[in-house]
C-alpha cells in the first residue's frame, strides 16, 4: 500500500489494485517532545524487569501473533501488494521465529558474563553487565515492513529498552498493525510508541536525542542520520542497501541454480536488499542458463491471490527508478531476455513491473551498480573464478551474494573471497532467515550487525566489572613506586618473555606484595 501525506492523514492506496482502502492520523511534530518524555519514564519500570519477565510479554506477543496470522498477512499483503504467501513467510513466520529465538537465548546473552581475571590482577571477580541504553528509535523501511520493524524493536525491548518506532509512510497499515499488536500482547503504556508519518517526522524523531537508532533504509538516509546522529555521539546501527550478486559456476546443478536465481530476484517483485540484483554465469553454460531462466520466468504468474507468485510494486517512486535505469541500459544496447520495454509497462491497474531479465550489460552499466530494488536480472558471462570474483567485489554495496556449484570447496573458497555481509552456497537469502546468524552489511550495505547475540547486545552498553574483596591496604602498581621499577621489569620478563618463567613471575610479585605490607 501507498500513502499521500494530506494535512495530517496519511492516505493509503493499494498497490495492486491502485485503491484508496484507509487514513490513517499522522503523528503530529510537536508531539515528539512528549513521546521521548513517556518512553523515559516507562523505561524506569520495564528496564527493572527481570529478563524473564520481559520474556512473559514476548510470549503473549507471539501467542496473539499465531491466533492472527492470517489477519497480519492479509494487511501486510494489502500494505504492499506482495502476494499474502510472501507476507506471510517473509513478514509474520521471521518476525515470530525472532520472537522464539530471544525466548530461548536472551536469558544467557543478556545476564552478566565472566570473564577470566589475568594473573596481574590476582585475587579479583571480572564480568560483564549487560546495562539497557534508554530510549531506542527504530525507523524502517516498506519492503518487509513488519519484520523490518519488529525484529530491531523485541531486540532491544528484550534487554530493558523502550521503543520509539517511525514505520514507513509508505505502508502505514502495517505501522498501525503494530501498534495495535503490543497493545493486545499488554505491553505496558508507552513501552511501545509508534509515530505515523514521513521523514519530516523521522528527522524530528533522530534529533531528539535518542540512546541509540536502529535504521533499515537506503543508503542516501542512512547517510543522514548518521550525520544527525554523530552531532550527539548517539550509536546507530544502519542497515542498507545492496545490489547482491549471484555467481553461477558451469558445474552447478543448473536446474536448482536457475530456480533459486529466479526466485532470488523476483521475490517480492525484487524489491529485497537481499534479491539476486546481478547475475554472473560460467561462459561455457551461458546460453544454456539463459533458457533455464527464461523457462523459470515464463512459468510466474503476477497478480494478487494466493496462487499467484509475484505481487505488485510497493511504493510508485520505485517504479520510475526503474523505468530509467531499463530505459538507460536499453538505450546503450541492452537486450530483454523476458519482460518488456519500460514503454509498455501496464500500470493503470496497480503497480505491476514484469520479472525482467536482461542481457547485453556490462559491469559499468548503472543497471549492474546502482541497486535498482525492483523485478531486474541483468546477466554477464565470466571465464575464470578470479573473473567471477572481481566483478562480484566491483560495487560499492556488499550485503549479500550466492555461489552456485557442485564443487563445495571451490564454493566456500569463493564465498570467503567476496566483501559481504552475507554468502550463500547454492541457495539465496537464507542466512538472514537463520536467526543465530549475525546480519549486515560491508561497504555501503551498511554499518553493524543484528540477529544472534550481537542483535541483543547492541541495544545494551557493556559494562566492564571487576571486583575486589577490599581486604588488603593497597596494589601493587599504587604509590609509593619506590624501588619497584627492577621488580616490575622482572616481573614482565618472566610473564611476557620468550618463554614463561613462573618461578620468575611469582618471585618478584611476592616482592612486590611484601613491598606493599611494608607500605
Ligand atoms: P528510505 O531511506 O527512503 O526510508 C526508510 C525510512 O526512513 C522511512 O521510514 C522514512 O520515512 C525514513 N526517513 C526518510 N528520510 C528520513 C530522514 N531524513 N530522517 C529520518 N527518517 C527518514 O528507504 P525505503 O525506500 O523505505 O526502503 C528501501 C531501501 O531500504 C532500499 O535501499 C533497501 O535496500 C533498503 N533496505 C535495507 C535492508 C537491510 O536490512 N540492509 C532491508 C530492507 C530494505
Amino acid at each position: 500500500m501507498n500513502s499521500v501525506t494530506e494535512g495530517k492523514v496519511l492516505e493509503v492506496i493499494c498497490p495492486a489494485t491502485g485503491e484508496v482502502i484507509a487514513t490513517i492520523d499522522e503523528t503530529p511534530i510537536e508531539e515528539v517532545e512528549k513521546m521521548y518524555e513517556n518512553a523515559r519514564e516507562a523505561f524506569l519500570s520495564w528496564s527493572a524487569l527481570s529478563i524473564k519477565q520481559r520474556i512473559g510479554y514476548l510470549v503473549k506477543l507471539r501467542e496473539y501473533m499465531v491466533d492472527h496470522m492470517d489477519e497480519i498477512s492479509e494487511t501486510v499483503s494489502k500494505d504492499t501488494g506482495k502476494v499474502k504467501v510472501e507476507a506471510l513467510i517473509a513478514d509474520v513466520m521471521t518476525t515470530l521465529d525472532a520472537i522464539s529465538h530471544i525466548e530461548k537465548h536472551a536469558e544467557k546473552v543478556l545476564s552478566p558474563q565472566r570473564v577470566a581475571t589475568p594473573i596481574l590482577l590476582f585475587g579479583k571477580k571480572s564480568y560483564i553487565e549487560y546495562m539497557p541504553r534508554g530510549v531506542v528509535l527504530v525507523i524502517s523501511p516498506w519492503n518487509y515492513p513488519l519484520q523490518l520493524s519488529m525484529v530491531p524493536m523485541i531486540s532491544a525491548l528484550i534487554g530493558g529498552n523502550t521503543v520509539i518506532l517511525k514505520p514507513s509512510e509508505v505502508t502505514p497499515l502495517v505501522g498501525k498493525c503494530i501498534e495495535e499488536l503490543f497493545e493486545k500482547a499488554g505491553f505496558p503504556k508507552h513501552v511501545v510508541q509508534v509515530a505515523h508519518g514521513g521523514k519530516e517526522l523521522g528527522a524530528a524523531l533522530t534529533s531528539k536525542k535518542p540512546d541509540y537508532i536502529f535504521f533499515t533504509g537506503s543508503v542516501r538516509t542512512g547517510k543522514i542520520i548518521q550525520a544527525q546522529a554523530a552531532k550527539d555521539l548517539i550509536p546507530t546501527t544502519l542497515e542498507l542497501g545492496g545490489k547482491d550478486p549471484a555467481i553461477v559456476f558451469a558445474d552447478a546443478n543448473l536446474a536448482r541454480a536457475a530456480k533459486g536465481v529466479v526466485w532470488g530476484a523476483f521475490t517480492n517483485s525484487g524489491q529485497v536488499c537481499m534479491s539476486s540484483e546481478r547475475l554472473y554465469v560460467e561462459v561455457a553454460v551461458y546460453h544454456e542458463f539463459i533458457s533455464l531462466l527464461k523457462e523459470e520466468v515464463a512459468n510466474l504468474k503476477q497478480g494478487t491471490s494466493h496462487d499467484d507468485d509475484i505481487g505488485s510494486m510497493t511504493f510508485p517512486g520505485q517504479l520510475t527508478i526503474i523505468e530509467q535505469q531499463l530505459k538507460s541500459a536499453i538505450s546503450e544496447g541492452a537486450s530483454l531476455v523476458t519482460g518488456e520495454d519500460p514503454k509498455h509497462w501496464e500500470t493503470k491497474k496497480g503497480w505491476f513491473i514484469p520479472p525482467t531479465i536482461i542481457t547485453n550489460v556490462t559491469n559499468e552499466m548503472e543497471i549492474v551498480q546502482e541497486e535498482s530494488f525492483g523485478p531486474i536480472l541483468p546477466v554477464i558471462p565470466f571465464e575464470t573464478e578470479d573473473e567471477a570474483i572481481r566483478l562480484a567485489n566491483d560495487s560499492v554495496y556488499g550485503l549479500n551474494a550466492s555461489v552456485w556449484s557442485l564443487d563445495i570447496a571451490k564454493a566456500r573458497r569463493v564465498a570467503s573471497k567476496l566483501v559481504s555481509g552475507n554468502v550463500v552456497v547454492n541457495d539465496v537469502m537464507v542466512t538472514v532467515g537463520n536467526h543465530g546468524l549475525p546480519f549486515g552489511g560491508t561497504k555501503q550495505s551498511g554499518v553493524g550487525r543484528y540477529h544472534g547475540e550481537q542483535g541483543l547486545r547492541i541495544f545494551c552498553h557493556e559494562k566492564a566489572i571487576m571486583v575486589d574483596n577490599g581486604n588488603s591496604t593497597t596494589e601493587i602498581q599504587w604509590y609509593p613506586y619506590k624501588n619497584k621499577y627492577n621488580l616490575f621489569l622482572n616481573l614482565f620478563k618472566g610473564l611476557f618473555g620468550k618463554k614463561k618463567d613462573w618461578k620468575m613471575v611469582s618471585k618478584y610479585y611476592l616482592k612486590l606484595k611484601k613491598m606493599d605490607k611494608k607500605s
